[in-house]
């Protein structure tokens, strides 16, 4: 079950919609969780986890595109939950078995 899905770059809300996916010579739709903001292409489904596309459709690659991926299950989490009085606090959340982390979980050994 996932609820409250956040774009990572913006941290709205995002909804559930159809979007264009190409791969090779093929394209067709699939449902996946868009932003809000209308520039923006970030986009998240469970199956891929989040992912970016062209105007066209096509994957693209991005370092920037966080992959997190459940301890558990290895589903790709969504980021659900941020606070602007915590610029660095972030929490995940796996759409498979709803287990949550927090970024400090993730990376407490790299904190500086
Ligand atoms: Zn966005
Ligand atoms: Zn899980």
């Amino acid at each position: 079950m996932i609820q409250h899905v956040l774009c990572y770059e913006h941290h709205s809300q995002m909804r559930l919609s159809r979007v264009l996916l190409k791969i090779g010579e093929k394209s067709w739709q699939i449902a996946a969780y868009v932003c809000e903001k209308s520039a923006c292409v970030v986009r998240y489904n469970h199956s891929r986890g989040y992912f970016i596309t062209t105007q066209d459709g096509s994957p693209m690659e991005g370092d920037t595109v966080p992959r997190i991926s459940c301890p558990q299950d290895s589903q790709l989490m969504y980021l659900t939950e941020v606070r602007p009085q915590q610029r660095n606090y972030r929490l995940w959340r796996c759409p498979g078995c709803n287990m949550s982390r927090t970024n400090e979980q993730l990376s407490r050994a790299s904190q500086a």
